[in-house]
């Protein structure tokens, strides 16, 4: 089966604070369990405080979003003379330069310079809560297919599953442009993620499969970067187990020859048991696997589907 983890380590972009590092205004941390026991085995992270690396120090003055929600500005709660707006934005532009290997980002939810969504702003009256940190927004802004997300979120077993399964895929990309873009490349990475591809929607599949038929290399960078564009934001649609369940009934059919009468019931059985949420998709998954060993395909065995994430971090085992 596919390996997904390659020698050098991936990296992941991340609010300091989130790692346990004391350099909230009030001289405090945000440690998340789930990132620094479980993600920390598997992947290097480089932290960034925007808020000390613009010289604001530790303690300091809280600072909050306000003005308009589309382009708010970032001001200190007691004093609105302080406005840090620019020196964050330019900081989260040149970050986002900087850090030109990470695969990913976890950003720390609620945080005017961090926040990725709904950070409060406030105007006369009520806040809303629909901004994004000053930081946050440059940063994403410069990398636009960097799988991005929230701490918070990421205690949503879909969303993390489909977070790392992002982060994965995206540093596979990286990997490819690395080892030089060429037509067949393009193919084989389409290739390998058609079943991916297929739980998050199978018209995402044919979509990017005509990205990538056309042949040649005239115009492969442009395809190229069109294709990633598009196959990051199919990532993102939610996999559900509709789909993930006619993904399991497809990789079936490449056992049909192989498999008895008992054995097939048997896997309908958990396909079903998992459609009707009464087991989660590792279940089938392991059992499809287990056939697949005694029964080899070729196809199958390239599909990043089949082992798309570290099973330690079990992130099967809940969706
Ligand atoms: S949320 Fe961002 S700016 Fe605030 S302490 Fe954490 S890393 Fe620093």
């Amino acid at each position: 089966m596919t390996s997904d983890i390659t020698a050098s380590p991936i990296r992941l972009g991340i609010s300091s604070c989130l790692l346990g590092e004391q350099v909230r205004f009030d001289g405090g941390h945000k440690r998340d369990t789930f990132i620094n026991e479980a993600l920390g085995q598997f992947f290097e992270f480089i932290p960034v405080c925007p808020e000390v690396a613009i010289g604001l120090g530790i303690p300091r003055q809280p600072i909050r979003l306000v003005g308009d929600a589309a382009a708010p500005r970032a001001v200190g709660v007691r004093d609105p003379d302080l406005d840090v707006s620019n020196a964050l934005t330019i900081y989260g532009t040149r970050m986002a330069r900087e850090l030109n290997d990470i695969s990913g980002y976890i950003f720390k939810k609620g945080s005017p310079s961090c926040g990725m969504e709904r950070v409060k702003v406030y105007q006369t009256g009520q806040p809303s809560k629909n901004g994004t940190g000053l930081y946050a927004r440059a940063f994403m802004d410069g990398q636009p297919l960097l799988p991005a997300e929230e701490e918070g979120r990421l205690g949503d077993p879909v969303l993390r599953e489909n977070f790392i399964e992002r982060v994965l895929a995206y540093r596979r990309w990286q990997e490819l442009l690395t080892l030089g873009l060429t037509p067949a490349r393009l193919v084989e990475f389409h290739t390998i993620h058609k079943l991916n591809l297929m739980a998050h929607g199978v018209e995402h599949y044919r979509a990017l499969g005509q990205i990538v038929a056309a042949a040649g290399t005239k115009g492969l960078r442009q395809r190229a970067e069109n294709y990633i564009a598009d196959f990051m934001t199919a990532l993102k649609h939610r996999a559900t187990r509709k789909r993930h369940t006619n993904v399991l009934m497809h990789i079936m059919g490449y056992l049909k020859k192989n498999l008895d009468r008992e054995d097939k019931a048997e896997l309908l059985e958990l396909i079903e048991a998992y459609r009707l949420g009464q087991v989660p998709l590792i279940v089938p998954i392991t059992l499809l696997k287990h056939h697949f060993r005694r029964h080899p395909d070729p196809y199958i065995a390239r599909q990043i589907y089949m082992d798309p994430h570290p099973a330690e971090l079990m992130l099967r085992n809940s969706i």
